[in-house]
């Protein structure tokens, strides 16, 4: 029997924020698929989030992952990217495929949208009208228009198992912001193209985006990696534990001196409780 090829898996944190539970988890799932595989792990700073984006947060992040006992190659930086952004876009708008959205979020609400797996679907108000020049322009997916171009297709979820690509989830998502030649989705798309990622693992939270990158990705022609999306840790309220308040980040954890290697196996065996 022909053996799998190694896997090539990355942990793709945005220098936004400090790293806390949740993003260790993430980060300990795609270093020990890649280890059991005899593959590569890689590390990817997600740092084109413009104000928002805090560059001295990446070295704490390098130091956090050693902590964890982790070992990584590192990928470039998001912000070293943005001419494969660009011209992407121009591939997907000379196809037709995308739409300008003047929109503000606040007119997005009034427009009556309705809330979807990952915030409110854009109700499509700019489809039908002519741009208004004057105002700074996202660009959407016409998610109608990428259907008709990709016909149905399938992903493959390492632990929910075949998905059927369904845009419904998210409608048309923005691909280029008012501010960046890319969103999150076009940026994750590309990149993990261009590194050669073949084993996506994330949160379970972002399951419904990888609906969108799959098409992203028989759009633009580029390889079709397989997913794994763990589930998330919650704590005692049910609440993900990476949002909840007061939850330390792993910067004051290690700056207090505990020990990373062994809250990295106490994440290993609650990982294994929660049915990975
Ligand atoms: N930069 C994204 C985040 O931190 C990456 C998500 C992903 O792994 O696709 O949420
Ligand atoms: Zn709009």
């Amino acid at each position: 029997m022909d053996r799998p090829a190694p896997p090539v898996t990355r942990f793709a944190p945005s220098p936004n924020g400090r790293l806390h539970l949740g993003h260790a988890l993430s980060a300990i799932v795609a270093h020990d698929l890649a280890r059991a595989g005899g593959g590569r792990f890689l590390l990817r700073i997600e740092d084109i989030d413009g104000p928002r984006s805090r560059p001295e947060l990446a070295d704490d992040f390098r130091r956090d992952l050693e902590w964890l006992g982790l070992e990584w190659e590192e990928v470039r930086a998001q912000s070293t990217r943005l001419t494969s952004y660009a011209a992407a876009a121009e591939a997907l708008k000379a196809k037709g495929l995308l739409y300008p959205c003047t929109c503000t979020r606040k007119e997005i609400e009034e427009a009556g949208a309705v809330e979807g797996s990952d915030g409110l679907i854009y109700p499509g108000t700019c489809k039908h009208r002519p741009p208004d020049p004057l105002r700074p322009a996202a660009w959407r997916l016409d998610s109608a228009k990428a259907l008709a171009a990709t016909g149905p297709l399938v992903w493959e979820d390492a632990l929910a198992g075949p998905q059927a690509v369904d845009l419904s989830l998210l409608g048309d998502v923005v691909l280029v912001r008012k501010d960046l030649p890319a969103s999150y989705h076009l940026a994750v798309t590309l990149d993990d193209a261009a590194d050669g990622v073949t084993l996506v693992t994330r949160g379970a939270d972002l399951f419904a985006a990888s609906h969108v990158h799959r098409t992203l990705q028989a759009l633009l022609g580029l390889p079709v990696p397989r997913w794994h999306h763990h589930p998330l840790l919650l704590g005692e309220d049910g609440e993900k534990l990476a949002k909840r308040r007061g939850s330390p980040a792993l910067t004051e954890r290690r700056e207090a001196g505990e020990d990373g290697r062994m809250l990295a196996e106490q994440l290993r065996v609650q990982l294994l409780s929660l049915g990975t």
